[in-house]
């Protein structure tokens, strides 16, 4: 192995329990190539079309797919590293961190660009890469599933430092710098940036604490109130309830607590997109509703689909004051079921939820 293809292997290893998964090697040279040059024919192939911006308040997250035909209204450059490692972005969200980025050097601050844009089928090949190395079970765990990664939309950037003139890009020495970050959140709305994944709202995002990944909303004032509110852009749009509670795991002799952990953040994220309601509870039932029946029926609600396993939890909650099309207004709902499953390769799949 030459020093590079352990470098690379390194770096493969190092994608680690992230929404960003790739958190690869520094950039250092800013050479910029367009992948936007076209013909005069598609010019105006693309003038006819040019109703299709995209829309930079987009939500992409677990529950949301990078919506289709995406690429097609993007536009994006790509900047070669020092390493020869491509990093493509969306054009209006490089320029708005190139500005950042100067910004932050004249406090003494250095960010790089280390991984922004990803396709659906490189974030199928980080998948199967993993898989590889570490399993199914790590891998789905760890790896965003292909078409539900922020970084499909090109808007979603993450950064690592430079200190002292040493690149510092693995996750496990980057939080060691809280009070550069600090700085570095202070000044991304004036740019157009959000803050992504913020302390306590993975029950609402789906992902712990990144403070280097950034998402393009293009938009200083609507970027401003997100970051002076402390808000996720779920909590923005409005398509979620931001109520939480601690979860009761109950007792497992199946699952590990970091099954059932995990397992509980899916409930709560689709819990999360009930717009109004209020969580009071949520306990894990027990490993009594693991029976051939209910794996049977979870199998025959998705063509395909092989669950070898079930996992059962329950939620109280109550409905919107006011009511909706889904809730009878102020009401208490009492042990309302999820049903979650496996198959052989490991993974939560949220399957049915909900009175049947
Ligand atoms: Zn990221």
């Amino acid at each position: 192995m030459n020093k590079k293809t352990i470098a690379s292997f390194i770096i493969a290893l190092s994608i680690s329990l992230t929404a960003c998964g790739n958190m690869g090697k520094p950039i250092v040279s800013d050479e910029v190539v367009s992948k936007t040059e076209t013909s005069a024919k598609e010019l105006q192939d693309d003038t006819a079309n040019k109703t299709q911006s995209i829309n930079y308040l987009t939500l992409v997250n677990k529950l949301n797919s990078v919506p289709d035909g995406w690429e097609n209204s993007l536009e994006t450059v790509t900047i070669t590293n020092s390493l020869g490692d491509d990093v493509e972005v969306e054009k209006k969200a490089y320029d708005a961190y190139v500005e950042l980025k100067a910004e932050l050097e004249k406090d003494g601050i250095n960010v790089d660009l280390a991984s922004a844009r990803r396709s659906v089928e490189e974030q199928q090949g980080v998948m199967d890469k993993f898989i590889k190395t570490y399993g199914a079970e790590y891998a789905t765990k760890t790896v965003a599933a292909p078409g539900y990664s922020e970084h499909h939309t090109g808007l979603a950037l993450d950064l690592y430092l430079n200190i002292d003139g040493e690149d510092v890009y693995s996750k496990k020495d980057m939080v060691k710098y809280t009070e550069i970050w600090e700085k570095i959140h202070k000044k991304i709305s004036e740019y157009g940036f959000i803050l992504r994944y913020l302390e306590d709202k993975e029950y609402i995002t789906g992902y712990g604490y990144e403070p280097w990944h950034l998402r393009y909303i293009d938009d200083v004032k609507i970027a401003q109130e997100i970051t002076a509110k402390g808000l996720t852009l779920e909590e923005y749009l409005g398509v979620v309830n931001s109520s939480d509670v601690n979860v009761d795991l109950g007792t497992s002799e199946m699952y590990t607590e970091e099954e059932l952990k995990e397992a509980a953040i899916q409930v709560k994220c689709k819990f999360a997109t009930f717009k109004g309601c209020e969580l009071q509870s949520v306990r894990y039932i027990g490993d009594g509703s693991n029976t051939q029946d209910n794996i049977r029926w979870l199998n025959s609600l998705n063509e395909g689909a092989e669950y070898i396993k079930v996992a059962e939890f329950i939620t109280d909650f109550h409905t919107p004051k006011e009511g909706s099309e889904s809730f009878i207004a102020d009401q208490d709902v009492r042990a309302y079921p999820w049903w979650l499953a496996q198959n052989k390769d490991g993974g939560w799949h949220l399957v049915k939820w909900g009175y049947y």
